[in-house]
Parts: C-alpha cells; sequence; structure tokens
C-alpha cells in the first residue's frame, strides 16, 4: 500500500462514525467521589468504571479511561484530588474494551502522555475495537489509538520512584492485564492489585472463537494465575466487582484496610472457575 493510500485509510478511520456501543449501563457513566486508596494510589474513575491515578513527583500514570463521555469527570476527579491532570505521562489499561480504553484518544491528546499496552491488545486498540474477537466487526467503537509501547508478562513501568509490574491475564480480552505495585503511606507499605477479573462474556465459545482460538487455555491460565497472587489490597477494572461502594461511603477517611477482602477475591475467582467448567472445551 503507497503511503498516500495509508494516509487516506487512516484519515477515514478517524473521520469516520464510531459503530454503537454493544452495551451500556447507567452506572458507568454516573459520576463518583475520588479518593486515597492507599499512598499515592487514587480512584479517579466513574461510579462504576475503575479508573486509576498513581501521582509521583515526576509525573503520574493513569490506568484506564472509561467511555469517552468519562473524560471530563476523569480530569475533574484529578483536580479535585490536587493534581493536574497534564502532568499525566504514562497511560495504561487492564483491557482493551470501550468501557475502559474509548477516553484513551482523548486523554493522549490533552496530555501528550505515553500509551502502553499488553502486546496482545495492542491491535484491538489500535482499531477502535473492530478486531475484538467478542465485540468487533462493526467498525470502531471507540478512537483508535496507537499504543507507544507493547508490555510483555511481569514487565515493570517505573515513574517518579513507583513502580508496577503488569501481569498478563488473558481471556477477557485478548490483551488482559492487572498490576501490582507496592505503596507507601505515613505508617506502611502496600503490595496493590489492580486487577482484571476473568469474567466471561455469554455466548462465548470455548471451543475457540473465531478470531481467538486459544481463548479457553487463556481462561484456564488467567484463573490458576491469579489464585495464586499475593498482596495486601485489591481493586479491580469495575468498582462493582470488589464492592467499592459497600467498602466505602463518600467523604470517608483514609482507610486501605478497607480494600483487604482476600475473600472476596478468592470467591470470585472460584465462581469464575465455576462458570468456565460450564463450557464445553475444546478436545
Ligand atoms: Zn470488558
Amino acid at each position: 500500500m503507497s503511503v498516500l493510500v495509508l494516509f487516506v485509510v487512516q484519515a477515514t478511520v478517524h473521520a469516520q462514525k464510531l459503530a454503537p456501543l454493544p452495551m451500556n449501563n447507567k452506572e458507568w457513566s454516573e459520576p463518583a467521589e475520588p479518593f486515597r486508596i492507599a499512598g499515592n494510589l487514587y480512584y479517579v474513575g466513574t461510579y462504576d468504571l475503575g479508573c486509576y491515578l498513581i501521582a509521583t513527583p515526576k509525573g503520574h500514570i493513569l490506568i484506564n479511561t472509561g467511555l469517552a463521555e468519562s473524560v471530563p469527570m476523569i480530569k475533574k476527579n484529578i483536580e479535585q484530588l490536587g493534581f493536574k491532570f497534564s502532568d499525566i505521562k504514562i497511560l495504561l489499561t487492564t483491557q482493551a474494551h470501550f468501557d475502559h480504553v474509548a477516553g484513551m484518544a482523548e486523554i493522549k491528546k490533552l496530555t501528550g502522555a505515553k500509551m502502553m499496552v499488553d502486546a496482545k491488545d495492542a491491535k484491538v486498540l489500535a482499531d477502535g475495537g473492530n478486531s475484538d474477537y467478542y465485540m468487533g466487526g462493526k467498525g470502531p467503537l471507540y478512537v483508535p489509538v496507537k499504543a507507544d509501547k507493547l508490555l510483555l508478562d511481569q514487565d515493570s513501568i517505573s515513574l517518579g520512584g513507583t513502580k508496577l509490574v503488569m501481569l498478563h491475564h488473558p481471556g477477557h480480552t485478548q490483551g488482559s492485564c492487572s498490576y501490582l505495585v507496592t505503596v507507601k503511606d505515613e505508617k506502611r507499605s502496600y503490595r496493590v492489585l489492580i486487577a482484571n477479573m476473568p469474567t466471561i462474556l455469554s455466548d462465548t465459545k470455548m471451543t475457540g472463537m473465531p478470531g481467538y482460538p486459544d481463548i479457553s487455555k487463556d481462561f484456564a491460565y488467567t484463573l490458576d494465575t491469579m489464585k495464586k497472587l499475593q498482596f495486601d489490597l485489591w481493586v479491580a477494572s469495575h468498582a462493582s466487582q470488589f464492592k467499592m461502594h459497600e467498602k466505602r461511603k463518600d467523604g470517608a477517611a483514609y482507610n486501605p484496610e478497607a480494600f483487604a477482602d482476600r475473600a472476596l477475591y478468592d470467591k470470585t475467582l472460584e465462581e469464575r472457575t465455576a462458570d468456565y467448567k460450564k463450557y464445553p472445551t475444546a478436545p
């Protein structure tokens, strides 16, 4: 393909109307009070879409952006906590579904931050979700983003004295991932897991989806590996997954321990495993 043709194709993608979203949820678009989870880790998402800010003296890391319409909400939340939106230097995500990355292109443009993604989700992110094995095929669902860096399992991301480790947890999307980060407050340090729980979407074919032949193997790997993780606190891609609104009410004082709850984490993985076992897998 010539450079000119490539350019025209690119321009068309951007000018193109986005495909209608395959699902929505009122709680995705409602606001939430931003707060300090532990150390320099903050919740800046919407009522249900988990977006996390790691604030450092050298700038900030933002994990997940919610929907396109979530961007002003996230910006307001970051500013309400006393940080500058323009200080975001690194953008990450837990999965390339529209409810976690649809605001990515705009935030990248507004901040100039570098986007890093699990290598297996890079293609989906770059075509606005159109090549996603489950939700794709009807054109881009969100403005495409070309990642600046691809991440592999156990890769670390460092900024201003904070180091995150990316954990490849495929299945929900081919490049779903979680992050482990150690944060410190005045009293102690906490190992925090920002988890992408391996939710199986209805009508998934574990014998292999067109576009994702290894889906069964990936879910088995992720369920097994997540059960073995050690951490002090955990949060997730959706607030509902770790019962955030039960654990913390608006205006509550700083209380990292509210997010320990290993029992809920284990129970959720047991439920996902039981769900997985209901599906016939490839021979
Ligand atoms: Zn998803």
